[in-house]
């Protein structure tokens, strides 16, 4: 740290993402990414927009604002798109958490909640898990703090249903309720279309994982349009560039084939229910995930020392050092081939 950095950051703590190795070719099963390229057409789009580099990109991202409002069913002044759904959710932290407006979210969830509080000086409160790593929702009733829900929940992959987001929703109407929706095409159900019943729910969703587009740093928001328009004043305050031209092309391209992300998302899902069958038989407790991953733990090897001999055995897994969950590892579904390479390694560990 340089005796530059300003006051305010120094006890940031940043966010730690999965690894990235660089030296060796791993079986990738630590950071949610979707085993399957994206489709022909995202290929094809994203190389006819990069010879328009020259060019800023459209900071409406109207057309992609258009087929997204098509795609959900909502107008397109309830959307707005952003650099990866980490920036809506960052955009909201900044919009509608302060001092007298403190965030709350569970103590087991996105790492990434409690950074972007700390970066923007918000105050917030953590509420345990259940022990089945469930989240009681009726500790969040009527708390008056700004709500952030990640549906399904991260890394335990367990969701919440509607009629539970709506007693969030209905008992919290002066504040905010974010429920980030990163996994949701995985097999939960979506809170899109409460916007227009509830105007408190803020949905944020990501080209990351069912589209294949990690790389392409795309998500979005939707909201009904007072809240959109507050997202934007921060987005337009901050960077109105945000999303690239390659990035704004890959996007539209991505939505025009839907089938391509749903035929997607039912092989993960029925990988899923693959491994984890495999996994229990093992000996692994699961848990009832309905995301691209899977939460387990084995009562025969410590969460730590399965990561490590799995890594000597070039299969990367997620571990997290957190003390509730540190038994614990979270592992990306990948393709079938993947999967049983994993679970021949685990077998072999075991
Ligand atoms: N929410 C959750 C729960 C996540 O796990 C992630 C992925 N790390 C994100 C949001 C952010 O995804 P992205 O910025 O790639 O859209």
């Amino acid at each position: 740290m340089s005796k530059f950095f300003s006051e305010k950051y120094k006890s940031l703590e940043p966010y730690v993402p999965g690894e990235q190795p660089k030296d060796t070719v791993y079986i990738k099963l630590n950071t949610n990414e979707s085993p399957f390229p994206p489709c022909e057409e995202v290929i094809r789009a994203s190389k006819d927009a990069a010879s328009d580099l020259q060019l800023y990109p459209d900071p409406d991202c109207s057309e992609l604002i258009k087929k997204l409002a098509e795609v959900y069913g909502v107008s397109t002044d309830e959307i707005t798109v952003n650099n990866g759904s980490d920036e809506t959710l960052n955009f909201a932290f900044m919009a509608y958490c302060d001092k007298s407006h403190p965030a709350v979210f569970p103590d087991i969830t996105y790492g990434f909640y409690p950074v972007f509080a700390q970066i923007n000086g918000i105050p917030y409160e953590e509420i345990p898990l259940e022990s089945d790593f469930s989240i009681n929702i009726n500790k969040y009733k009527g708390i008056n703090k700004t709500v952030f829900i990640a549906n399904p929940n991260a890394p335990t992959g367990i969701a919440l249903n509607l009629e539970q987001i709506e007693e969030i929703l209905s008992s919290n109407p002066d504040n905010i309720v974010v429920i980030d929706e990163a996994y949701v095409d995985f097999g939960a159900k979506s809170a899109v279309k409460l916007i227009h019943k509830y105007n408190n729910l803020l949905v944020t969703q990501t080209f990351s994982k069912s589209r294949s587009m990690a790389g392409a740093r795309l998500g979005f928001g939707i909201a009904n349009k007072d809240i959109i328009a507050d997202l934007n004043a921060v987005k337009y305050s901050t960077n109105p560039y945000n999303i690239n031209r390659v990035t704004a092309a890959a996007g539209v391209a991505a939505l025009k084939n839907e089938s391509y992300t749903i035929e997607n998302c039912k092989k993960i899902e029925e990988n899923r229910e693959y491994t984890s069958e495999n996994l229990k038989e093992l000996g692994f407790i699961c848990t009832p995930s309905r995301a691209n991953f899977i939460f387990a733990k084995s009562p025969k090897i410590g969460g730590k020392e399965l990561y490590l001999e799995l890594k000597k055995r070039g299969v990367l897994i997620r571990h997290f050092e957190k003390e509730r969950i540190k038994d614990y590892n979270r592992i990306t579904v990948g393709s079938k081939e993947q999967m049983d390479i994993l679970l021949e390694r685990i077998k072999e560990i075991l």
